[in-house]
């Protein structure tokens, strides 16, 4: 009788650990908070929870402050996920939970067999501070004139905790710069009312702290409205074979209208992109000095935001602007930069041709296209009238000029504003002067002079 219990003890183990078996391993879940700073706001962030072995059981999420224990998530799984990407929000508000240091605990548990049936248990943790006060963002530029299409600046001041900020309108985003001023945390932006906005956008001035809390303060404005002039241009075959075919890089394309669009659509696209990423790298201080300066004996022959409907074959096939303005005088004549500044690129850049562009500064350039030669490289530091190299035809020309343009943060604008000396006054140095004399200017050394 005692080897038959014996043995049947024996079956009973061996047959519970076969069962068990499979639904048994040693590997605990894996949580990845993905968190890149300690200040924890309205942001939402990630959580990776993750298991190699039989899958996620369940995975709950509290936060842990000196007011208590908050459950922010409780989660079960089905058998077999192994891994989850949870997005996280804390509505402090809604839960009732105060700003102030607190632990962020992760628990998750696999369905493993082991531990009596709760499974393998990892427990991560990390201390925040949840911050869920807004940053403060004071205008302190509340008149502006603005004309469509034009440049326009103003500066603000935020609490110390701002981590991004600058202006919006439409779909556009306009970084500030830190000014050079006694006090910290007073920005200059540029930004432009851009010539494909329709009027009546609203401006805004946004601030984030670096929990992603955000504030956002309406910019008062004026629009002058300016009249762009809209025009019809007839294309050659000739101008297509001879000019946009070798900019197409297609050289088997037989079909005209493909070429056309493949270079003025597609290129222009590519390279006004590429402006735009040029701009991004400008520096955060203002390295020109009054006006800026036309061409020498130069006369303006294409307008800024011209509306151009392409005319092949008696058929439209494209509208584009004209983002700067065409300055002719003679053949390879020799380019001055219109103002101080650093050059930022020098080289070939599709429709534009042999291309200069000079950053001038807290997002603001000015580029110089279609040049016969280059003098200059990048990194150069350049004086205004600087020859920068010659006219020419290069790119999408139909004769030697200089295409020039103005840039803020790599939208195009209206570069008469910038030749304007009164402009320039009363719209830039003006509200410069005024935070001078609100905030100080930082030691002996004022660059915005
Ligand atoms: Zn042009």
């Amino acid at each position: 009788m005692g080897r038959f219990f014996t043995l049947l003890f024996l079956i009973l183990i061996i047959g519970g650990a076969v069962y068990i078996y499979p639904k048994v391993e040693w590997h605990s879940p894996g949580i990845d908070i993905k968190l890149d700073s300690d200040d924890v706001g309205v942001k939402p962030f990630d959580v990776l929870v993750s298991d190699i072995g039989k899958g996620l059981k369940n995975v709950s999420i509290v936060l842990i402050n000196e007011s208590g224990e908050t459950v922010i998530l409780n989660k079960d799984y089905p058998e077999g996920v192994k891994a989850d990407t949870i997005n996280i929000q804390i509505d402090a508000k809604k839960l009732g939970i105060k700003n102030g240091p607190a632990e962020l605990r992760v628990t998750a548990v696999d369905g493993s067999r082991l531990r009596f049936f709760s499974g393998n248990r990892t427990v991560a943790s990390r201390k925040i501070n949840l911050d869920l006060t807004p940053p403060a963002a004071d205008l302190l530029s509340t008149e502006n004139y603005i004309n469509y299409g034009g440049s326009a600046l103003v500066l603000y001041k935020t609490s110390p905790d701002v981590v991004k900020s600058g202006v919006t309108i439409g779909d556009y985003f306009f970084p500030g710069y830190k000014g050079k001023f006694a006090e910290d945390d007073v920005y200059l932006v540029f930004f432009a009312y851009p010539y494909n906005v329709p009027a009546g956008e609203s401006i805004a001035l946004i601030a984030e702290d670096g929990a992603g809390n955000k504030k956002s303060a309406n910019v008062p404005y004026t629009l002058k409205d300016i009249a762009y002039r809209k025009s019809n241009l007839n294309i050659s075959t000739d101008f297509i074979e001879n000019v946009m075919l070798p900019l197409s890089g297609e050289s088997g394309e037989t079909d005209y209208k493909k070429i056309f669009l493949k270079v003025n659509s597609d290129l222009r696209k590519k390279n006004d992109a590429k402006i735009k990423e040029v701009s991004a790298g400008s520096k955060d201080e203002i390295l020109w000095k009054g006006q800026f300066h036309q061409l020498s004996n130069s006369q303006v022959e294409a307008n800024f935001a011209d509306e151009r409907t392409y005319i092949f074959n008696e058929e439209p096939i494209d509208k584009q602007y004209h983002l700067g303005y065409d300055l002719a005088v003679t053949k390879r004549y020799p380019i001055e930069a219109a103002n101080s500044g650093i050059v930022a690129y020098a080289g070939e850049l599709g429709i534009y041709g042999n291309t200069v562009i000079i950053d001038h500064g807290m997002g603001v350039s000015t580029l110089y296209g279609h040049m016969s030669t280059i003098d200059v490289k990048v990194g150069d530091k350049v004086k205004a009238d600087q020859i920068l190299g010659k006219t020419g035809q290069t790119g999408l020309a139909a004769g030697d000029h200089l295409h020039y343009g103005v840039y803020v943060s790599g939208v195009a604008v209206r570069p008469v504003e910038w030749w304007d000396d009164k402009w320039i006054k009363d719209n830039v140095m003006l509200k410069i002067e005024q935070a001078n004399a609100e905030f100080g200017t930082k030691g002996s050394d004022n660059a915005q002079n």
